[in-house]
């Protein structure tokens, strides 16, 4: 999968895929991600990106024509599934649809600053709007990373155990069961026993039912939808 990514601040970007799940992924061709520096397709000397926003008021425009070439320059070379602006706007982000887009085999992923983008190019190149939640960030770079992170770790190989991904919280609609590690008492503070009996029906039922009981807990709406 090719993942490519138009930002004003590349540097934020290169700092969170050079480490981790991503980073492996990467290395390990899972997964092809390119950072694109917007200003190179920046207008005039000093490679403009953005102006005032027609009508006034507060806060920068970002420009049609530099994310248009960017866009366009990227077109030229390969069909993309989906064109994705960041934007708090956009339909909220879920599981489902990042299962969706790790099928996928090119995404284009914008991000915004200052005010947002030029409408027009929203309404000329933009197939789906993502909003990582109810609100506003500086910029698209974040909401970018956590878009890309949630989709490329679903990626096979991405992960040392490929079924870990299936088994996370929203996968199945549940909450994911409590977990736990070494030691099994400390300081008097005990792993729960089932877990220690190496009894494989009586572990999975006991993660079930927590998961449940999480689930009904914390997310009741999330539980009704699961039933
Ligand atoms: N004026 C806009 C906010 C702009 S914030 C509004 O009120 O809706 C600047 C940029 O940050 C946006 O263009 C977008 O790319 C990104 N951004 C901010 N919050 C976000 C969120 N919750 N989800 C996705 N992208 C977000």
């Amino acid at each position: 999968m090719r993942i490519d990514i138009i930002t004003c601040l590349p540097g934020l970007l290169e700092g969170f895929f050079s480490q981790s799940i991503v980073k492996r992924a990467m290395e390990g061709g899972v997964v092809n991600l390119n950072i694109i520096d917007l200003r190179e397709f920046g207008v005039g000397k000093s490679r403009q990106i953005d102006d005032y926003a027609f009508g006034g008021g507060a806060g920068m425009v970002m420009m049609m024509e530099p994310l248009s070439n960017a866009i366009e320059s990227l077109q030229k070379e390969r069909n993309y599934d989906e064109v994705i602006y960041m934007t708090p706007d956009g339909e909220l982000l879920q599981q489902a649809a990042t299962n969706a887009f790790s099928l996928q085999e090119n995404l284009m992923i914008i991000c915004g600053h200052y005010k947002g983008i030029d409408e027009r190019v929203r309404q000329k190149y933009i197939t789906k709007e993502i909003s990582i939640g109810d609100y506003v960030l500086s910029g698209g770079e974040i909401p970018a990373a956590v878009l890309s992170d949630a989709i490329i770790r679903l990626i096979p190989g991405a992960m040392n155990d490929e079924t870990s991904a299936l088994t996370d919280s929203f996968q199945d609609g549940l909450l994911s069961p409590p977990v736990y590690t070494r030691p099994a008492d400390y300081k008097g503070l005990k792993v729960p026993e089932v877990l220690l009996s190496g009894h494989f029906k009586k572990i999975e039922d006991w993660r079930t039912e927590k998961a449940i009981e999480r689930t009904k807990d914390r997310r009741p709406e999330l539980w009704k939808k699961t039933l």
